[in-house]
């Protein structure tokens, strides 16, 4: 029989009450339902119609994060994402990419794959630098994009990379300059071309952002974003 990737109890085979009724298309649990409880489901409530937030009750529309980018960027960008970045939905990251699970990308390729098969635009997955594929072994985004067709166009630069993302406070990651560089072999996959972007996690959205400069810079004629949590 089959087991949860999360937590190993062994998978029935009836869908849960929950996705028939939300009359998604089929797609093959890797999880049990209790795990699946788990995660917030950001299509079941309000969301920022900017970054895709999940609203909650007296919050403005867009949130105090976007209106904050409103006046601090030119850049206009939208975000969509699937799961709230919960601590469920945390803990789940800390075992997928800092300890490397690479089998739990299953908890959602499938899902993102039905959402993203269909789309006109070219995926462009946020890259890891030369030493998390080092010490890692594996993009989490391009993992989370089995069986999807994308375009390598971005990398990060060599030397931004001296303190890991999640060991800066927030002031700090917003003054980061530019990380991310074009590859010279695949920039022209973009030129005149709708794209979507696509990270695991949007946090305060200066990576991705970031990623949609340099993307309008060599000549895409729209961008958005995709991230599996916000
Ligand atoms: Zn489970
Ligand atoms: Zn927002």
């Amino acid at each position: 029989m089959r087991a949860c990737l999360l937590c190993n109890s062994p998978l029935r085979n009836e869908m849960p009450l929950a996705d028939l009724m939300r009359l998604t298309p089929l797609v093959k649990s890797t999880i049990c339902e209790n795990c699946s409880n788990g995660f917030v489901d950001l299509s079941s409530g309000p969301t920022c119609n900017v970054c895709g937030r999940n609203r909650l009750q007296g919050m403005p529309d867009p949130c105090q994060d976007c209106l904050r980018w409103m006046k601090s960027s030119e850049l206009v960008f939208e975000n969509a994402a699937l799961y709230a970045y919960n601590p469920f939905m945390k803990d789940f990251m800390k075992r997928y990419k800092f300890n490397g699970d690479y089998r739990l990308r299953q908890v959602f390729s499938g899902q993102i794959r039905q959402r993203l098969k269909k789309i006109n635009e070219v995926i462009v997955p946020i890259p890891v630098s030369i030493d998390t594929m080092a010490t890692r072994g594996f993009n989490q985004v391009t993992g989370l994009l089995d069986n999807l067709e994308y375009a390598d166009v971005l990398k990060v630069k060599a030397e931004k990379k001296a303190v890991r993302q999640s060991e800066k406070n927030r002031r700090e990651r917003m003054a980061l300059n530019q990380p991310f560089e074009l590859n010279q072999f695949e920039k022209n996959s973009i030129q005149n071309k709708a794209v979507l972007i696509v990270d695991d996690v949007y946090t305060t959205g200066t990576t991705i952002r970031h990623a949609a400069t340099l993307m309008h810079e060599a000549g895409a004629t729209s961008v958005r974003g995709f991230t599996l949590a916000r």
